[in-house]
C-alpha cells in the first residue's frame, strides 16, 4: 500500500509500527459552530482510509480530538452569555449527528483538551527542563524553536526564510520572546476566560501542544498516521513535530497525510463571501450520503469546488453525485428483487464464469485504493461492478449468482462508506403526522409509544425536539 507522504513529498509503501495495527490521529474541529462542508473532508477522507485499513484486516486504533478551548469558542460564549463548556458541549453533539449523516463512524476515542490539562502541563514542564521552551516574565511559555534542528522539516520551509517573514510581521507585545519564530505553549488568563492552574500563571494552553499530548496520550510517543486538511501543515503540525520530537526523543509520526481543500464556485469558502455553508445546510437538500459520494468522487490531494448551482449537472456538482448514487442502488436494488423472486440453488457453470469476472473489478478497486487511496477510480470500479451486474443478472437468473454480485458490491461501497440502502423519503406531510400522534400518545400517558414514533422518526433521518415554542424537527 502507498501512501503520499508530506514529509518526505513522496509516496511511500506503508510499514505499520507494528504488525497489523495502525494508530492514527487525525485532528478534529474546533467546535464553536456546527461544522462546515470544509470541515467534513477530512472527516470522510480520513474515516475511509480508516475502513480501507480494517478491510485489509488491520487493528486501527483512530483518535480524533475535539479542540474545546479556543478564542472563538469564548467569544460564542460571550455572544450568547453561556460558559465556553456550554457551546462547545452543544457543538460536540452536533458535531457527532452529521458524522452520523455521513456514515462517519466514531473514532475510538475523541479527546477533549479541555479534559487532558494535565499531560499537557506535564509536556511543557519536560520541554523547559530539556531547554526546549521558555517561560517569559508575564508567564507566557515558548518553545525555542533554535533548539530543534529539524524544524521546518514537514513544511520544507528553512528557517532563515521563516524568520525574515516574521521579522517584517513583528507583533506588538511579543516582543518578551527570545525569537520571533518562539511559539506559545502555554498563556495568561485573560478576564472572564476559562483557565487552569499551572506553574506559570493562571492560564490555558496553546493549540498545538494539545494535539501533541493527545496523540501521546491515546496511541503512545511513535504513531503511524498523523492527518487533517493542507492548511494544518504549517504552523500546526511543524510545531507539533517540534514538540512532540523534542520532549520524547522519538520519531513522532512516520506518515503525515493531508487533504487538499475544498472551495465553492471556485473560490475559498468564507462566511463574509456569502459562500459557507454547514454541512447541516446540505443535508436539508440532499442525503448526506451524496456529500459524501460528492467527496470521494475527487481525489483527496486535489483541490475539490463545489458547485452551487444544483441546475448543473456537471462532473463536480452534487447533482451528478445525487444521479450517480442513485444508479449504484438501483443495481443493488435490482440485485435484491432477484434475490426475493429468483430460484434457489447453486451457481451454474456459467455464472461461476461470470462471478469470476466480477472478482476483477475488487481488483481494481483494491489496485485505486492501494494506490494513495485514490477513491474516485476504486469508485469508478464500483460502477464497472454495478454495470456487469445490470448486464448478466436478469430476472430469470438464480438467487446465488445475485447473493454473489451483491455481497461484492456491497462489501465494495462499505470500504467507501457508502449504504446501498436508499434512505426512505419521508415527507414534511408524514412528519407532521407522526408528530401529532406522538403528541397525542403523550397526552394519553402512552410514553412507549411516544417513544417509539421518536426513533421511527430517527431511523428516517428526522430529529425531534422539545421546545418551549412547542415540537421542532429537523433533518440529520
Ligand atoms: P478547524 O476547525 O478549522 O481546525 O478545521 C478542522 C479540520 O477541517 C482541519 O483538518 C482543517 O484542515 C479542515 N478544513 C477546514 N476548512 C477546510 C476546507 N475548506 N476544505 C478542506 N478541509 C478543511
Ligand atoms: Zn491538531
Amino acid at each position: 500500500m502507498k501512501i503520499y507522504n508530506t514529509l518526505t513529498k513522496k509516496k511511500e509503501d506503508f510499514i505499520p509500527l507494528e504488525e497489523g495495527k495502525v494508530k492514527m490521529y487525525v485532528c478534529g474541529p474546533t467546535v464553536y459552530n456546527l461544522i462546515h462542508i470544509g470541515n467534513a473532508r477530512p472527516m470522510i477522507i480520513f474515516d475511509t482510509v480508516r475502513r480501507y485499513f480494517e478491510y485489509k484486516g488491520y487493528e486501527v486504533n483512530y483518535v480524533s480530538n475535539f479542540t474545546d478551548v479556543d478564542d472563538k469558542i469564548i467569544a460564542k460564549a460571550v455572544e450568547e452569555g453561556i460558559s465556553s463548556e456550554e457551546v462547545s458541549r452543544r457543538y460536540i453533539e452536533e458535531c457527532k449527528k452529521d458524522m452520523a449523516g455521513m456514515n462517519v463512524r466514531p473514532a475510538t476515542v475523541h479527546p477533549q483538551a479541555t479534559q487532558e490539562i494535565d499531560g499537557m502541563i506535564e509536556m511543557i514542564s519536560t520541554l523547559i527542563e530539556k531547554g526546549f521552551a521558555y517561560p517569559a516574565k508575564d508567564g507566557t511559555v515558548y518553545f525555542r524553536v533554535k533548539m530543534d534542528p529539524s524544524y521546518g522539516k514537514l513544511s520544507h520551509k528553512n528557517l532563515e526564510d521563516l524568520q525574515s517573514g516574521f521579522r517584517s510581521l513583528k507583533v506588538s507585545g511579543e516582543d518578551q520572546k527570545e525569537d520571533p519564530l518562539d511559539f506559545v505553549l502555554w498563556k495568561p488568563k485573560k478576564e472572564g476566560e476559562p483557565f487552569w492552574k499551572s506553574p506559570w500563571c493562571d492560564g490555558r494552553p496553546g493549540w498545538h501542544i494539545e494535539c501533541s499530548v493527545m496523540s501521546k496520550k491515546y496511541l503512545g510517543e511513535e504513531i503511524d498516521i498523523h492527518a487533517g486538511g493542507e492548511d494544518l501543515i504549517f504552523p500546526h503540525h511543524e510545531n507539533e513535530i517540534a514538540q512532540s520530537e523534542c520532549c520524547n526523543g522519538k520519531p513522532f509520526a512516520h506518515y503525515w497525510m493531508h487533504n487538499a481543500f475544498l472551495n465553492i464556485d471556485n473560490r475559498k469558502m468564507s462566511k463574509s463571501l456569502g459562500n459557507f455553508f454547514t454541512v447541516r445546510d446540505i443535508g436539508n437538500l440532499y442525503d448526506l450520503q451524496v456529500l459524501r459520494f460528492f467527496m470521494l468522487n475527487a481525489h483527496y490531494r486535489s483541490p475539490l469546488n463545489f458547485c452551487r448551482d444544483t441546475e448543473d449537472a456537471s462532473k463536480d456538482s452534487m447533482e451528478a453525485s445525487k444521479a450517480s448514487l442513485t444508479r449504484l442502488r438501483e443495481a443493488a436494488a435490482r440485485l435484491k428483487d432477484v434475490l426475493k423472486t429468483g430460484e434457489e440453488g447453486t451457481l451454474t457453470l456459467e455464472e461461476e464464469t461470470l462471478v469470476k469476472e466480477a472478482e476483477g473489478f475488487r481488483a481494481k478497486f483494491e489496485e485505486a485504493m492501494e494506490d494513495d487511496f485514490n477513491t474516485a477510480d476504486a469508485l469508478a470500479a464500483v460502477f464497472e461492478l454495478a454495470k456487469f451486474a445490470n448486464t448478466h443478472v436478469t430476472e430469470n437468473s438464480g438467487t446465488a449468482f445475485a447473493q454473489a454480485l451483491y455481497h461484492e458490491l456491497e462489501e465494495l461501497t462499505d470500504v467507501l462508506g457508502l449504504s446501498l440502502d436508499r434512505k426512505e423519503e419521508i415527507l414534511d406531510e408524514e412528519i407532521e403526522n407522526l408528530i401529532a400522534e406522538r403528541q397525542a400518545a403523550r397526552k394519553a400517558k402512552d410514553f412507549a409509544r411516544a417513544d417509539e414514533i421518536r426513533g421511527i422518526l430517527l431511523d428516517k433521518g428526522i430529529q425531534l425536539k422539545d421546545t418551549r415554542e412547542g415540537v421542532k424537527w429537523e433533518r440529520v
